[in-house]
């Protein structure tokens, strides 16, 4: 008896090899193959009889073969099958081009049903490449057909199959995590109903009806997830800390906070000395300071005898996080040490017994982190940065390693406030909306492809001037779940050495290298030895090379604007003018107005707003940028209202069942979300 988790190679039909086409899509169990949901409906419902066909249209036509197809070879790869079909009310001229194995499927007297754009005139009518099946077979013809994201090797028609057999195999399987009581107040259909016409709609009403059921489940399990984390949280206690005057840092420090820095500080001591454990996202734009803001906590916890460790994404970002506190907590009489992948394993040693040993109080590393061999003595204080980078899952391991520690979780996501309050439920946030004096504004311009060769006379004079550039190179194909930005970066990156720049040093960084290798180079690039550095989008988490000035953005509207200032972060962080580039062919409407915003302000979240404002959270919430489990189906602009209704259901299920004692599925579907250990968050 098959479960939700079978993989999916022994569900019927499917078998070993088409299993292994279906890991590429990240498709293993039958959970995941059943919500591998359509991006797209081809609507082949429409029967039409050969008389009414209307040249332009597609339609279903159920006819007959008149006679045995015929193949002409016209010359070497172009073969066509040619077929006469009649239904009673006219014929049908059917070509196939280059699908020799259609003279022996198809056979003269047999009914099929063809799908296809009628073509000819109204005296003779015609039919090219159209879809056929067997008469009565209403696979791919008949119904509305749904389209999912592919990537190379696997086709529509494979997939179509594979989720029809899964949707055959969990027949009985569904259990709904939405308690009975819940869909009959919102009116929401069962959930295997929701399932079959989300991939397999009968009508526009069907799918619509089943979009808003699996929306407002994952909504509410979102919900039901962050109120259980908060409520966790509010109920747990911790000694509150004492020592919390920080007057002398302040003063060894080069320049003053800003008055949003003191503010974000401010709250973070109230925290710590509340007597509850700190959940604290402090968001604030590139720039804008929010280090400082974990130094002030990190001194402070240590001040109090306990131990603190800092997150963060990346190595290269861990190292310069090392290198920026080390001395300001040094000068404070701290010691600090540095963990991460690639130590050499006796130095990596060292450092895991002295913090057993209580002796480091503070570690600044990677993942490194919560390796299970890592053991903390006292840890009371727990910060990530970047926090779009780790899941809710990877926050629980590192505050797990300590007993209820405070967690500060620092992002660069500027998200409008309405929102990120309803989204980081479990989070108290603080928002630095101010940069430090001085800050130099960065030129901005959009323009086409047609000045590109004025773009790299404008590189040449800025690197001769000492300056260095990135150019961010994306290429997202439609169909394509996983697109090959490797392929895009790294041939234009060969393309500019060799027949551009070929006196300087260009490099190249995509997200599908090794991470040491991806780190080396952006190391080589912090110290100046490369010029320019084309890449995907991996330089947006924050790298700070503050001898880069120039930011190109090669199609520019591909971006959410959110994502388009996190790029245009990474330069103007020295004491050079700094520019960045945007370039788009998209000339509608919608896509100039999103550059132009960026030509106009700076401020993170201003844009941030007319982002939403323009083209929905897709930008905030499609792509994992935020640390919670990625929305299927919801979005959260249209799904506002929706998102309001499932907080309300999820506060009063809990109200009434605080542990989900009487819900269990409801509770495996929202850990199953979060990507939670059976034995977290009880
Ligand atoms: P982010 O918020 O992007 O992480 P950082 O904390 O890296 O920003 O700070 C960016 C730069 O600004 C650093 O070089 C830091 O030393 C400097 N900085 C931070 N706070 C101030 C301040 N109040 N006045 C001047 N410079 C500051
Ligand atoms: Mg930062």
């Amino acid at each position: 008896m098959p479960d939700l988790n079978t993989d999916v190679r022994y569900i019927k039909g499917i078998g070993e090899q088409r299993a292994k086409s279906l890991q590429k899509l990240n498709i293993h169990t039958l959970q995941d193959l059943i919500s591998y949901f359509p991006r797209a409906y081809d609507d082949r419902s429409k029967f039409c009889c050969i008389k009414d066909l209307q040249p332009g249209e597609s339609a279903c036509v159920e006819a007959m073969a008149a006679a045995p197809p015929t193949l002409n070879r016209i010359r070497k790869g172009l073969e066509l099958v040619k077929l006469r079909a009649v239904d009673g009310t006219g014929a049908l001229d059917i070509t196939f081009f280059n699908q020799v194995y259609m003279k022996d499927n198809l056979r003269s007297g047999e009914t099929y049903t063809f799908f296809g754009k009628a073509e000819g005139t109204h005296l003779r009518k015609t039919m090219t490449n159209p879809i056929v099946e067997q008469e009565g077979s209403r696979t791919f013809t008949g119904r509305i057909i749904p389209v999912y994201p592919l990537t190379a090797g696997i086709s529509q028609g494979m997939l179509i199959r594979a989720v029809e057999q899964g949707l055959n195999a969990c027949q009985d399987l569904l259990s709904d995590p939405l308690p009975l009581e819940i869909r009959r107040a919102q009116g929401l259909c069962d959930i295997g109903y929701a399932y079959r016409q989300i991939h397999f709609p009968e009508s526009d009403e069907q799918l619509e009806d089943a979009r808003r059921r699996l929306v407002f489940e994952e909504l509410f399990l979102l919900a039901v997830g962050l109120k259980k984390m908060r409520r966790r949280r509010d109920e747990s206690t911790c000694l509150p800390y004492q020592n919390t005057d920080l007057t002398d840092f302040y003063g060894s420090l080069p320049f003053s906070l800003t008055s949003a820095q003191k503010r974000a500080v401010n709250e973070v001591l109230a925290d710590v000395s509340s007597g509850c454990p700190m959940n604290r996202l402090i968001q604030g734009d590139v720039g804008s300071g929010k280090t400082m803001v974990a130094a002030a906590a990190i001194l402070c916890a240590v001040r109090n005898g306990r131990q603190a460790a800092l997150m963060a994404p990346t190595e290269i970002l861990a190292e310069q996080h090392y290198q920026n506190l080390r001395p300001l907590l040094e000068d404070m009489g701290v010691a600090c040490a540095l963990l991460t992948g690639s130590m050499p394993a006796k130095a990596r040693r060292g450092v895991l017994e002295k913090l057993s040993g209580d002796e480091t109080k503070v570690v600044i590393g990677t993942h490194a982190l919560i390796s299970p061999d890592v053991a903390y003595a006292s840890l009371g204080l727990v910060v990530t940065d970047e926090q779009h980078r780790f899941g809710v899952n990877q926050r629980a391991a590192l505050t797990a390693k300590g007993e209820r520690p405070h967690l500060l979780v620092m992002s660069a996501t500027p998200i409008p406030r309405t929102l990120a309050l309803m989204i980081y439920g479990d989070l108290d946030v603080s928002i630095i909306d101010e940069l430090p004096p001085g800050r130099q504004k960065i030129d901005t311009f959009a323009v086409t492809s047609a000045y590109h060769q004025r773009i790299y006379r404008f590189l040449r004079k800025e690197i001769a001037a000492g300056g260095q550039a990135y150019i961010i190179c994306s290429m997202v194909e439609e169909n394509d779940a996983v697109p090959d930005d490797r392929k895009a970066a790294t041939e234009y990156a060969q393309t500019l050495q060799t027949q551009v720049f070929p006196d300087l040093r260009v490099a190249c960084v995509h997200g599908r290298m090794k991470p040491k290798e991806k780190d080396k180079i952006m190391a080589a690039f912090a110290a100046g030895e490369i010029h320019i550095l084309v890449s995907t989008t991996v330089v947006e988490v924050g790298v700070d090379v503050p001898n880069a000035t120039v930011m190109v953005v090669e199609n520019a509207d591909r971006f959410g604007l959110s994502q388009l200032h996190q790029l245009r972060g990474r330069v103007g962080r020295g004491k050079n003018k700094s520019y960045c580039i945007l370039i788009s062919d998209n000339h509608s409407e919608e896509s100039r107005a999103r550059l132009k915003i960026m030509t106009q302000t700076g401020d993170g979240f201003k844009i941030a707003e007319e982002d939403l404002h323009l083209r929905g959270p897709g930008d905030f919430f499609g792509r994992r940028q935020h640390g919670l489990p990625s929305l299927k189906v919801a979005d959260l602009t249209c799904d506002m209202r929706l998102l309001k209704e499932a907080q309300k259901a999820a506060a009063e299920l809990l109200e009434q069942d605080p542990d989900l004692e009487k819900h269990p599925v409801t509770d495996q579907r929202m850990r199953q979300m979060f990507d939670l250990d059976p034995n977290t968050l009880n």
